[in-house]
């Protein structure tokens, strides 16, 4: 597994909020791809939740900062929501090869829950051209258990596409946000300064 140049990881998601789940995934492929950098990549405006409700992109990006501090091959990347419109990962990894070059690996981290219709993500064919992507998925997960298209898709570039098991894949920002609106622990689920910056910001209630 050797590059030219540098090895970066872009773990792409919501975060909303960020938790030990996302930190010990970029973690996890940070040592498996020895990865130089994991660029945490908030998205600005999710184009598949635009009828959900998303906390503001400053409340997800502030979390992300507080957990990545202490990881000094971890930053943040406000390209996407510093973006008007929807946050396309495309445009992103677009932005990201132009300001890396040529010779920089680049290694998209994200969900294997969150890649289930990729084929329909925008420009979806140019995405394994430009990037490996790698789903984070639970011990166990298989291929087959992606819809049929979705894995033609990753059947077009298939040396570029990696599953990573990450035992910790059973924290979930959506468990977490109930658990705030519930009046239950958060603790020991995501940093202490994340669980602080939540309740100082009245966050989920
Ligand atoms: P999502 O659909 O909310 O998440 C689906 C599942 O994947 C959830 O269980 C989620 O857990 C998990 N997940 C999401 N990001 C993860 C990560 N980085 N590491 C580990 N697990 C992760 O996913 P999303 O956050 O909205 O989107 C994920 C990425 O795909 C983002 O970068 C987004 O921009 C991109 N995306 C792009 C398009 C497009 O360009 N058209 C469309 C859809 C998604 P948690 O809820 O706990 O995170």
């Amino acid at each position: 597994m050797t590059s030219k140049g540098p090895r970066i990881g872009i773990m792409g998601g919501t975060f909303d909020p960020v938790h030990y789940g996302h930190l010990v995934t970029a973690e996890g492929a940070r040592c498996e791809y020895k990865l130089d950098q994991v660029l945490f990549l908030p998205s600005g405006k999710p184009p598949h939740k635009s009828m959900k409700r998303v906390s503001d992109a400053e409340h997800r990006y502030m979390m992300t900062v507080l957990a990545i501090l202490t990881n000094p091959h971890f930053g943040v990347s406000r390209l996407d929501i510093d973006r008007e419109g929807f946050s396309y990962t495309i445009d992103a990894l677009r932005r990201l090869r132009a300001e890396y070059g040529p010779d920089a690996e680049l290694f998209f981290i994200t969900g294997a829950d969150a890649i289930l219709e990729i084929n329909q993500w925008k420009d979806s064919d140019e995405y394994l051209d430009i990037a490996h992507f790698i789903a984070a998925a639970r011990p166990g997960f298989c291929l087959e258990e992606l819809p049929q298209a979705t894995q033609d898709w990753v059947g077009q570039h298939g040396d570029r596409f990696h599953v990573l098991n990450v035992p910790a894949m059973a924290i979930s920002s959506t468990e977490i946000r109930e658990r705030v609106r519930t009046g239950k622990s958060i603790r020991y689920l995501v940093p202490e300064s994340v669980e602080h910056y939540i309740k100082r910001n009245n966050l989920y209630l």
